[in-house]
């Protein structure tokens, strides 16, 4: 498989060629922000952007998901039981997903998909997509991807990647599945030596463009216990004021609820995003809530992407360093700043 290059007007014409075969997802400016949206006919790609506002998880963990239906009518057959809603896991690819991004999904996908338990929904919809990643000529002074794993032009968990050349795009197939895209998106030509080396050149001068960096190194040796009772987590949720901004931003966080709703005789079973920062979310129904403090939600937030996720998967860190939390917590509350406390405490 061969890299191929495409002119920017040859890019989005295929894009529309791949169409046929894919739902493709696009970035799209909205605002001042971008967000991913399936590409129809009168939508406007836009692949100048930092990084997306909201990560593109809800295209594997959807938002809200109705996982069963089921009828309360007894003189129904079947009444009571659940009926698996109908899942859609037609082909899609994602493009212009950053490698953070795409990385996260590789770090989630070992809570879904492991030998122990297998979630067939989030399975079969990442199985469907193609990831054709972005790479970053130019992060955001809140990026810290090189830290956790990853890299402004990493690899890791893509199928094709792109380099913007300016003028030009490099396509580089890494998968099957990447080279299956690329045959689809009709149109480019095979990328020469030149190409080559400029698209090299770029990604070790966006690397050299992150600084900001996080110590990790310490973690997996840490106890829990101290860490759990360590004195500085009051000081770190003080102004925290549990909107969940950070947990739905997050390409790594996954955390749901699930709910029935019933309208008259017909229930709806769902699966709803749900965020640790919310007191609600660990609410018994007995009335007793083990995380009634702020301080405990704020600590769980980080002691499971940064201990937990460390400890239970030897995978490194549940954060991809993509800096959302970072740029978007109204409060200024800091991951990296966290992370350096952790890693060096003891
Ligand atoms: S975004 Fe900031 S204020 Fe909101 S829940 Fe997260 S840490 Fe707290
Ligand atoms: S914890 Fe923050 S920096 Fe890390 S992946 Fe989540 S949003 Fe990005």
């Amino acid at each position: 498989m061969a890299d191929k290059i495409f002119s920017k007007k040859e890019w989005g014409a295929a894009l529309r060629a791949a169409a046929d075969s894919y739902g493709i997802y696009v970035p799209v400016k909205e605002g001042d922000f971008h967000n991913f949206e399936l590409l129809k006919k009168e939508t406007k790609p836009d692949f100048d952007f930092q990084n997306t506002r909201l990560s593109p998880k809800a295209l594997i963990q959807p938002q809200s998901e109705r996982m069963f239906v089921y009828s309360l009518d007894d003189s129904e057959e079947g009444a009571h039981i659940l009926k698996e809603d109908p899942k859609d896991y037609s082909p899609r690819a994602v493009v212009g997903i950053r490698p953070c991004d795409a990385l996260a999904f590789q770090l989630v996908n070992v809570n879904f998909d492991n030998p122990e338990y297998r979630d067939p929904w989030w399975a079969g919809r990442l199985e469907s997509t193609t990831t054709v990643g972005l790479g970053c000529n130019e992060p955001c002074t809140t990026c810290f991807c090189t830290s956790t794993g990853g890299g402004p032009f990493s690899e890791k968990g893509l199928d094709v990647l792109l380099y913007d050349l300016g003028e030009k795009i490099l396509a580089r197939p890494l998968t099957q599945k990447g080279g299956k895209f690329l045959e689809k998106a009709k149109g480019g030509s095979p990328a020469d030596e030149s190409d080559s080396k400029a698209a090299e050149q770029l990604a070790l001068s966006a690397a050299e463009k992150i600084t900001s960096s996080v110590p990790t190194e310490h973690l997996k040796e840490k106890g829990v216990n101290e860490l759990f009772d360590a004195p500085f987590w009051d000081d770190v949720a003080f102004s925290c004021i549990n909107c969940g901004t950070c947990t739905y931003l997050c390409p790594t966080c996954w955390c749901f609820d699930i709910q029935d709703e019933v309208l008259g005789k017909e229930g709806d079973r769902l699966r709803n995003w749900d965020s640790c920062m919310f007191p609600l979310f660990t609410y018994h129904g007995s009335g007793h809530n083990p995380r009634d403090q702020k301080f405990q939600r704020v600590r769980q937030r980080f002691m499971h992407k940064l201990k937990y996720y460390v400890d239970k998967y030897n995978n490194g860190v549940a954060c991809v360093g993509c800096g959302r939390c970072v740029q978007h917590c109204p409060v200024n509350i800091d991951i990296r700043e966290v992370c350096e406390l952790m890693n060096g405490y003891g």
